[in-house]
């Protein structure tokens, strides 16, 4: 069973989440960006733990990341290293510790989601929608008010 960044605790069906090892100050960063997922997610049954770091710290000071990482980006890779799985997380300097200390990982986000996850510009004035490339906002061709980055619905 991998370990799950928070991404993953968002994205992934919970069929493919059970089971897996988590940070419990991961649930407490989940229930702030989506408290009905976190919810379902604490209905599963998953592996909550809470990690003695100093490993993880010392790993991410040696290559240099300590500073981009977050207390809970620290908590799930010290959990990454004490289990010996897989971490799955989309996070750039996560990999990157992974990467250099040779701990195998891999991204939250594969093809098939970011196809799922397209975002659009949205005008808060008239609503209307263009699709975007990136997320740069701008103002509606339209009536001119600003244009917000929204995920798409599909
Ligand atoms: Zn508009």
């Amino acid at each position: 069973m991998p370990a799950l960044d928070t991404a993953a605790l968002l994205h992934w069906p919970l069929e493919r989440l059970e089971g897996g090892y988590v940070a419990h100050s991961q649930l407490e960063e989940l229930r702030k960006l989506s408290s009905e997922r976190a919810l379902l997610i604490e209905s599963i049954e998953m592996n909550w733990l809470t990690p003695d770091v100093e490993d993880a710290r010392v790993a991410a000071v040696e290559t240099g990341d300590l500073p981009r990482l977050s207390s809970v980006d620290l908590e799930i890779l010290a959990i990454a290293l004490i289990t010996g799985e897989k971490l799955f997380t989309d996070d750039y300097s996560l990999q990157n510790v992974c990467r250099k200390i040779n701990h195998p990982f891999e991204a939250v986000s594969n093809r098939k989601s970011e196809q799922l996850w397209a975002w659009e510009l949205r005008c808060i004035g008239c609503k209307a929608t263009r699709k975007v490339d990136t997320k740069k906002e701008i103002d509606c061709d339209i009536c001119g008010s600003p244009m917000k980055v929204k995920r798409a619905r599909n």
